[in-house]
């Protein structure tokens, strides 16, 4: 059949063509899925090994000046709490990771200004001085130029989705933002030398399986080192709050394929897979999956950075769990105290 084909391919080393991606992720008979899932995983475990990378996210503003039309905190969203973690906050919820031995701390927002340039500067020197964690930022679209003072300060990675690389589709999710703009923004995250972060959603309105196929090689092409797939989930007060979710399957299928397309790449179990299933961690961590971010927002907080309804907060305890069931092991910096270790 045309799988085994695309199979004897991937067996002999050979690069996959976007058609061969294409079926790859048209996959349905249980039989062929079952063999695209335990090649992603044997290449996982090959590649970076059963060891599962934990990071940590401090979620740190939900005031957004953008409108994307899937997201729950975008700024036409009246239904959320507005807040904004204080500097001091925020060093402290780093500090608290680095006591657990997380040696990747991610600071996620909206696009909100209200960090000026400066500010985000400060907080990522205080961070390294303080623990000396590896930091991530996900801060949204910026000039280059303060792009360059942020790796300056100190940021060593950098995540922004592409979302899409379907022209239309990407208009059509989101107003404010210009194709062109995105892509501008990964290549000077590239060239100033960030270890480049991008993603995509499976399941956007009008996105085509050949749209997923050709994310795939972008990550590939790009050079991207850490890929957040995970489904769209409708979010309230949203232009597409009526939307079906994205599927489970493609989800795990793109997983899948990304790892055996883009190899040495980490690969986070989503928390919007989470979020859709219960056991959508230790799904992801069965084929090609190998990062599980930790929300680690003050508690207070935690509920407003609601980007989909019933977002799962995933905690140390769920990431366990999902290690453990997936068969895999537990960072060795890893630092738990009794409680945790339930
Ligand atoms: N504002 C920054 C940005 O857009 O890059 C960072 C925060 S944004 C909330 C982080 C990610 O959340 C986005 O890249 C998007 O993929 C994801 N997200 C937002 N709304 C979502 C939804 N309804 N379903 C699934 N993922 C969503
Ligand atoms: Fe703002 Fe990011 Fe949400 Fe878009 S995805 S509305 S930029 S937080």
């Amino acid at each position: 059949t045309e799988f085994q084909v695309i199979i004897n391919k991937i067996e002999l080393g050979h690069e996959l063509t976007k058609e061969d991606i294409i079926i790859l992720l048209n996959a349905k008979e249980a039989l062929e899925v079952k063999t695209l899932f335990s090649i992603a995983d044997r290449f996982r475990k090959e590649i970076v090994g059963d060891v599962v990378e934990i990071r940590g996210a401090i979620e740190f503003s939900n005031y957004c000046a953008k409108s994307c039309n899937y997201c729950g905190i975008r700024k036409g969203c009246n239904s959320t709490k507005r807040y904004r973690m204080k500097e001091e906050e925020i060093i402290e919820a780093a500090v608290e990771l680095n006591r657990l031995g997380i040696r990747t701390v991610i600071l996620q927002s909206g696009e909100d200004d209200y960090y000026d340039i400066d500010t985000m500067c400060s907080i990522i020197k205080r961070i390294k001085l303080e623990t000396k964690m590896g930091i991530t930022l996900s801060i949204g679209e910026k000039s280059r130029e303060d792009y360059l003072k942020l790796r300056e300060a100190g940021a060593n990675n950098f995540l922004l989705k592409i979302e899409t690389t379907n022209r239309e589709v990407f208009k059509n999710i989101h107003p404010d933002n210009d194709y062109d703009t995105r892509i501008e923004c990964a290549k000077w995250l590239k060239e100033l030398g960030y270890v480049n972060g991008s993603g995509n959603m499976i399941g956007l309105p009008g996105q085509k399986i050949e749209d997923i196929a050709e994310d795939i090689l972008y990550f590939k092409e790009m050079g991207i080192h850490m890929i957040g797939i995970g489904p769209f989930l409708p979010a309230t007060d949203t232009p597409f709050e009526n939307l079906p979710p994205g599927s489970v399957d493609m989800t795990l299928k793109a997983i899948a394929v990304t790892r055996i397309v883009c190899k040495n790449v980490f690969l986070p179990a989503t928390t919007a897979l989470a979020s859709i299933d219960p056991d959508g961690q230790r799904k992801a961590l069965e084929v090609g999956a190998n990062t599980i971010m930790l929300i680690s927002t003050p508690e207070k907080y935690r509920a407003s950075y609601q980007l989909y309804k019933n977002k799962n907060m995933v905690d140390i305890k769920s990431a366990i769990e999902a290690i453990k069931n997936a068969n895999r092991r537990l960072p060795k910096y890893l630092k738990l105290t009794e409680k945790e270790e339930l």
